[in-house]
């Protein structure tokens, strides 16, 4: 049943193939015996209760086409009765008291939560080796980083111990991990899904999106994740269309850029055969390349590296281990609360970054950096807008290298480094997908396909058409 895609467990559980309770518990069973750390919390028993919930409404016609499909949720998002860590001692202890919106959305789909996924410390890192709950495995190679922060769910679903994981991508975070690990990753255009209930980290940058193995699946599920929410006043007014719908449509005359700057020093020989070999399939499907150029991403590293951590500086002063979370022990006055229940609940990363971003917005620095950056970032928009001006979509590689080894990158800068072909997307608030391309020394290696503003249906159908033609989505790793 693992090897199934979302698309086909629905039509499984519609033909009474399985139940829901046949393959949830089939899928529990599975993360029960992996080794990969994927998960900071196995559900269980609300698992098996949402799925006979669901075999109820399946037999009596009241089931929605996600009904009774198993899920693994980040654990950034809030789930009411349910630890939400945030990869974080700080959260280690926190019951969420209410359901993110996605959750609820989710929910409302009578989907099956197995549990919540591993990640980096609110979701700061491309490794999740800055998880308190300890780093995940790649399951195409143990010793391997599965790529960050959504390690956790990019490994769930290429080691087949969910078929769908809920990702969010701030600077990276979704298209990166699914590059490392072989699967199908969307970051949704800014606003598209509702960030309520969703443990902010860089608030003007965050976005939630489907990690599934198929473009498919990842159309099926944005159709539920998707749409306005009065709660989130950054998520947009604006219709849901059914993205499986644009999922015919001929790439003939298809106009795709390369960015020069993506194709330059630093980028693994490995990983940009992959990539030139899938732009060729593309020609082949009757598409049109031609070279663009994005001058101004050559700044996205430190203009993001200033934007975010000034962000999480403030969205993270809520820790102050006075409401809830993490609380020192016997702490002499408040000062001394404040203290050391930040610095012993935050990890190192995380801690940089608030100094960071406390630092640049200090007055007399604002200017000099914050308002510096957020200029960089109108800069970076109006490449991707003269850009979108003569191709419909963009590619390029995801990340500059396949999966690296675990422990191998101590230098936060150097880490921030594999990130540069992601945050332009993020600063510009345009969608970016990963699919996978193909292998480079047995790893898998993912290409970045950008669009315009709102073209996800677009981007969903690109990626399909690709994934008819080619069946690097099909491979799995070993052992599953
Ligand atoms: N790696 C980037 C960072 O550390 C992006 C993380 C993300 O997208 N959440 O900030």
């Amino acid at each position: 049943m693992h090897n199934l895609t979302i698309a086909e467990q629905i039509k499984g559980l519609k033909n009474k193939d399985f139940s829901s309770q046949e393959l949830t518990q089939h899928y529990l069973n599975r993360i029960h015996d992996s080794k990969l750390n994927a998960f900071i919390s196995v559900t269980d028993d609300i698992a098996l209760s949402q799925a006979k919930e669901a075999d109820k409404k399946i037999a009596s016609n009241e089931s929605s086409i996600l009904t009774g499909i198993p899920y693994a949720h980040k654990d950034i998002f809030c789930t009411q009765g349910v630890k939400t860590s945030a990869g974080s001692k700080m959260l280690d202890s926190f019951i969420s008291p209410y359901d993110a919106t996605v959750t609820k959305k989710l929910n409302h789909e009578n989907m099956v939560m197995l549990g919540k996924t591993n990640m980096d410390e609110f979701a700061m890192g491309s490794s999740n080796e800055n998880s308190y709950f300890g780093p995940v495995q790649n399951p195409w190679d143990v010793s391997k980083v599965p790529g960050g922060s959504s390690g956790g769910s990019a490994a769930a679903v290429a080691a087949r111990i969910s078929p769908f994981a809920s990702g969010t991508d701030t600077g990276g975070s979704i298209r990166q991990p699914a590059s490392l690990c072989g699967i199908t990753g969307l970051k949704p255009t800014y606003g598209r899904i509702s960030r309520y209930g969703m443990i902010a980290y860089a608030s003007s940058l965050d976005q939630a999106g489907p990690m599934t193995r198929t473009a498919e699946d990842a159309a099926i599920v944005l159709n539920a994740m998707a749409g306005f929410d009065p709660n989130d006043s950054t998520s947009a007014n604006k219709s849901v269309p059914d993205y499986t719908q644009g999922l015919t449509n001929n790439l003939d005359g298809l106009k795709i850029g390369l960015p020069t700057e993506y194709f330059s020093e630093g980028l693994d020989s490995g990983v940009e055969k992959v990539v030139m070999q899938s732009i060729k399939e593309y020609e082949l499907m009757g598409a049109k390349i031609q070279e663009v150029s994005l001058p101004n991403s050559v700044h996205a590293i430190p203009a993001y590296y200033i934007v975010a951590p000034c962000e999480c500086s403030s969205n993270l002063s809520r820790f102050d281990g006075v409401r809830y979370g993490y609380r020192c022990e016997d702490p002499k006055d408040l000062n001394d609360l404040y203290l050391r229940s930040r610095s012993e609940g935050f990890g190192e990363e995380v801690k940089r970054r608030i100094m960071i971003g406390t630092y640049a917005l200090s007055a007399g620095y604002y200017d000099a950096y914050y308002l510096k950056a957020q200029k960089v970032r109108q800069l970076i928009s109006e490449d991707f807008k003269k850009a979108f001006k003569k191709v419909d979509v963009i590619m390029g590689p995801v990340s500059p290298t396949a999966a690296f080894d675990l422990g191998s990158v101590k230098d936060p800068v150097s880490m921030y480094l594999a990130d540069i072909y992601t945050l332009s997307v993020n600063l510009a608030g345009l969608p970016g997908m990963s699919i996978p391309a193909g292998f480079s020394n047995q790893l898998p290696v993912g290409l970045q396909i950008i669009g315009n503003h709102w073209s996800e249906e677009l981007l969903l159908n690109v990626a399909h058409q690709f994934q008819i033609r080619t069946d690097w989505h099909n491979h799995s790793p070993a052992d599953c």
